[in-house]
Order: C-alpha cells, then structure tokens, then sequence
C-alpha cells in the first residue's frame, strides 16, 4: 500500500508531480493500493484553495487513488493518543525553549541540536512536547539511495513531537498516518530522506512496523535549486496533461515510445505501469528542468 501526502501549502508543481507518479507507479506495479492524504495539520503554512487545486490536478492527470481522499486534520485523536502513550511510556517531555534560548546551541545537518535543556523538567508555562533519543544506530535501506543511518541523540537532539502552538508536529502525524493506514512503502522526494530516521524512531517506540522507503531525486531548476513554492515553482498544467506527463516519465528515468504523448491518459499509465522500473535513478539526487519548456510541451529535461 503506497501513498501521496502533499501538505496544501500551493499548487501541485512539477516536483510534486513527479512524487505523485512515482508513489503511483510504484504500488500499482506491485497491485498496490494507493492513497492520496492531504496533510492540512499546519493552518499557518497553509494557502486557501491549495486542497482543490491539488486534487484536481490529480484527477485531471488521471491519477485513480483508493477510496476517499484523507485529510490528516481529521485524524486529531489518534495524534493525541500516540502523544498520550509517549507520554505515559516516559519518551516526551514538555520543553519551554524558545528560538532564543537555542541560539548557542549547536548545529549539524539536521539544524539544531537540542541540547537537552529540558530533559530534567521544565517550569514554562507553554511548551513543545519532545521525543528523547538516544545514540543507538538508527539504519535503513533506501530502495533507490541505498543504506542511511543516523545516530539522533547527537545528529539532531530530541525531537519535538507537538508544537508549542498546540498543532502536532509533521514526524508524529505521519508515522501514525502511515500505520493507521496500512501504508508498507512510502515513496516521496529524497528532501524528506533525512527526517526518515526520526520517523523510525518513532515507529519505533510506538512499537509499529518499519514500512519499505523509496526517495526520488527532487526536480531542480537550471542552477540546481531546488523547485519549491519559494523558489517559484509554477503549478502544472491542466491543458494537454498527455504530454506533460510523458514528460514526468521521462524525468522518472522511464522511456516511453515516441508519440505515446498522443496517446489517451489511460493508455499512458498503462503503459508506465506496465514498464515501470526505478533503477535509473539509483544514486541520483536530482533532477534538472526547464519549467517554460515543459509548459510548452516540449522537452524541457536538463
Ligand atoms: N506532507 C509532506 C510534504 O508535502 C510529505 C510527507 C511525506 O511524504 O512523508 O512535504
């Protein structure tokens, strides 16, 4: 069982697209189901409308997902009973540190390395729930980017869990999504390879099954930045979404035949899906494109 789980915090762009494929082809290769969760669980991130568009963009690429579509924001009691069990099992502690306060702390490729201020009690009125961690390996193996370990008790200090304003936190909303759901492959952009460790963590102390990981290389513009709302990545076209997906396959490292662009949606996933094979990309990180070529239909692959 596999999954796409955009947040709507803009319009589905063509990074996003190419996780949305990826995830698709993937369970459906394996006669998986596939899923399609909104993770509307941070109002402050989010933009109006983003929902809509993203689940029109979806259908009108000719994505078929199982059942109704998930809105994370609905599934508030399992986050707290997961939160409830941490907390009674000893594993979160409240924490009153403010940005301010972590300042000095030190830093590693995760961002802050919380330094444990809080791990012997805290007496702030409002707080963040932590996650402890310890220095014990954390391992897994990517189905595309191969073995990945962290130790997080020095890489990225104890988590946190639930946020000082009250909303739950992404690392423990999507480890018991995930379980809640059945989801035993998790497929998504290799930006999101790093909280993978965290997330086991949790799985860990919750006492739920690993599922299978998969990172694609995320879409980059020419100077190999990132696509991102914040690096103004445009929302994909509806018109002609036959091409544009060809495209998207080929960005996938597939080859589809010349003129399948011609063809119906329904014979294009057909056939992705019939041939669908991920190797090529093995050891990538990312992968080049021209927004305005591929707007135009044209071949738009760096
Ligand atoms: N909602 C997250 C995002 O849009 C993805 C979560 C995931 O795939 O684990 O970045």
């Amino acid at each position: 069982m596999g999954r796409f789980a955009p947040s709507p915090t803009g319009p589905l762009h063509f990074g996003s697209l190419l996780a949305a494929a990826a995830s698709y082809l993937q369970a459906r290769r394996h006669r998986g189901r596939w899923l399609v969760r909104i993770e509307d669980i941070d109002p402050p991130r989010e933009q109006p409308g983003a929902t809509e568009r993203i689940l029109e963009a979806l259908d009108r690429y000719g994505f078929e997902w199982d059942g109704p579509v998930i809105y994370q924001s609905r599934s508030l009691s399992a986050h707290e009973a997961a939160l409830s069990r941490l907390m009674a099992a000893g594993y979160g502690y409240r924490c009153g540190c403010s940005r301010s306060d972590l300042a000095d702390a030190p830093r590693g490729p995760l961002g802050i390395i919380y330094p444990g201020t809080c791990r012997a009690g805290c007496q702030a009125g409002e707080t963040a729930i932590r996650v402890r961690t310890d220095d014990s390996d954390v391992a897994f193996v990517d189905a595309l980017q191969g073995p990945q370990r962290q130790q997080l008790e020095s890489e990225s200090g104890d988590f946190v869990i639930w946020r000082r304003d009250g909303l739950v936190a992404y690392h423990l909303a999507v480890v018991v999504d995930d379980f809640e759901q059945g989801v035993t492959e998790i497929v998504r952009g290799i930006d999101l390879m790093d909280s993978t460790c965290r997330q086991i963590w949790l799985q860990r102390l919750l006492g739920y099954p690993t599922p299978d990981y998969l990172h694609i290389p995320v879409a980059a513009h020419a100077d190999g930045q990132k696509l991102s709302k914040l690096t103004g990545a445009q929302a994909v076209p509806l018109g002609r979404p036959e091409r544009f997906l060809v495209q998207v396959l080929r960005a996938l490292g597939q080859h589809p035949p010349a003129g399948l662009g011609n063809a119906s949606l329904q014979e294009i996933w057909s056939w992705a899906i019939e041939h669908w094979h991920i190797q090529a990309l093995a050891g990538r990180t990312r992968i080049g494109f021209d927004s305005n070529a591929m707007a135009e239909g044209k071949n738009g692959l760096l």
